[in-house]
């Protein structure tokens, strides 16, 4: 597999789905990849990354914005309240927005910078104890609590349990997101995208069907 695979693979479930073509985002996710894979996949024109820690990012992305025109970086792992001012500058949109003190970070954070990347509300759809998110249940008033904050909330985001049909998750978030009124749907990693799709996704998180297996995570 690769880039050019996973994008021909979204076009034909687009068209499965009967959505409109380029309505999903591909996320390369490009987290312990080594330099020169990533290269590769800027060098064949893709612009959309993703990343799950604000430290490997910091690393990384700054030279690569340099050499490449038009780079956007998604943050799809956990923040640290302590490291959100840094993510807010090396990051186009944030993924994991989970918890009411990171929302009041970034609130004031936003007011303070006068910018705030787009922010994916992270719900916990399979209430598995030791993942982030906020539950199913008390989305709505994260939702309207995160845009009393003026938080520019775009959708949401969830990893369904390793164990469990994803469908299940991902109609769940799109059932969470359309009541919000909220249109992005981050859902779907290498082994669901296509089913993500089907669901209505907007953005899928792709990593190892792009760049090959990682060494560890
Ligand atoms: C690593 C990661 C992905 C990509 O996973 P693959 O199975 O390699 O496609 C997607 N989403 C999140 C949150 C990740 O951490």
């Amino acid at each position: 597999m690769g880039l050019n695979d996973i994008r021909d693979r979204i076009a034909l479930a687009e068209t499965a789905a009967g959505r409109a073509s380029g309505s999903v985002q591909l996320i390369a996710v490009s987290k312990v990849q080594p330099n020169a894979r990533v290269a590769e996949v800027l060098d064949q024109g893709h612009r959309l990354f993703g990343e799950n820690k604000v430290q490997e990012a910091a690393a990384k992305w700054p030279d690569f914005r340099d050499r490449y025109e038009g780079v956007s970086v998604h943050l799809i792992g956990p923040l640290q309240s302590n490291k959100a001012r840094q993510a807010m500058g090396l990051f186009e949109a944030i993924h994991s927005l989970d918890r009411p003190k990171l929302a009041q970070t970034l609130g004031r954070l936003a007011q303070e910078m006068g910018h705030c990347p787009d922010l994916f509300i992270q719900v916990n759809t399979g209430e598995e104890e030791q993942k982030a998110g906020v539950s199913p249940a008390g989305t709505d008033a994260f939702v309207a609590d995160c845009r009393a904050l003026d938080l520019p909330v775009r959708g949401l985001m969830c990893i369904p349990p390793v164990d469990e049909a994803p469908s299940l998750h991902f109609a769940l978030l799109a059932k969470l997101a359309a009541r919000n009124g909220l249109d992005g749907l981050s859902m779907g990693m290498s082994s669901d995208f296509e089913e993500a799709v089907s669901f209505g996704a907007t953005h899928v998180r792709v990593g190892s069907a792009i760049f090959g297996e990682r060494a560890h995570n």
